[in-house]
């Protein structure tokens, strides 16, 4: 058993960011998964089935980009490690299953993006300062060979990035930023969103 210490900064982002996915009721059933990047090309992520309101350091699991999977993590972390090598800049990755991402995600699957328009709520994403602008929020479909899922996506945000987030359909919400605190205002602003857009459809159906 290795006594390396792991960073004690990360422990405390992943194990706030937990608690307060729990409080809002993003991350029912153990589901949802958190990460953080370290020094030296190497993250910490959730493990697989982990309680994310009650996160210990035991639950967090350290993986190294360039090496393989280390056993035990969640079998989304190919998506987490995807994002990290592909963009520098991206500090810590927030992925939740909120019911607006979820049914958003499948009612607008076939259009490959949902459109977020006229809330001022969009300027809590960064590279939006107007609620003028249009958030095209990309939606994957969802799939369970997620290395090969992480490719599509990672070519595709290639072409049409720009938004710190994307859905899988049926599935649930992605958002990132330099550091957990823009991940989190990040998740948190598009969960807003999308609440906003279910809501006005109710209305106007
Ligand atoms: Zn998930």
């Amino acid at each position: 058993v290795s006594e390396r210490q792991i960073d004690p900064a990360a422990v405390y982002e992943l194990t706030a960011i937990g608690r307060f996915a729990a409080e809002h009721g993003w991350v029912p059933a153990t589901s949802g998964n958190f990460s953080r990047r370290l020094d030296g090309g190497r993250i910490l992520v959730t493990r697989s089935g982990a309680q994310k309101g009650s996160l210990q350091p035991s639950d967090l699991i350290e993986v190294g980009l360039s090496e393989p999977l280390p056993a035990g993590v969640s079998a989304e972390t190919p998506l987490h490690v995807a994002r990290y090598r592909n963009d520098a800049a991206i500090g810590a990755i927030v992925h939740i299953h909120s019911v607006a991402a979820t049914v958003l995600s499948r009612l607008d699957a076939a259009r490959g993006a949902i459109a977020l328009e006229g809330f001022e709520m969009q300027k809590a994403l960064d590279g939006f300062t107007t609620h003028e602008s249009v958030v095209r929020l990309p939606i994957f479909a969802n799939a369970q060979d997620t290395a090969q899922l992480a490719g599509r996506i990672e070519q595709s945000l290639k072409e049409h990035g720009g938004v710190p987030g994307y859905l899988l359909a049926g599935h649930g919400l992605y958002a990132w930023g330099a550091t957990m605190d823009d991940a989190r205002r990040h998740v948190e602003g598009l969960d807003f969103l999308l609440r906003c857009a279910l809501e006005e459809r109710r209305i106007h159906r």
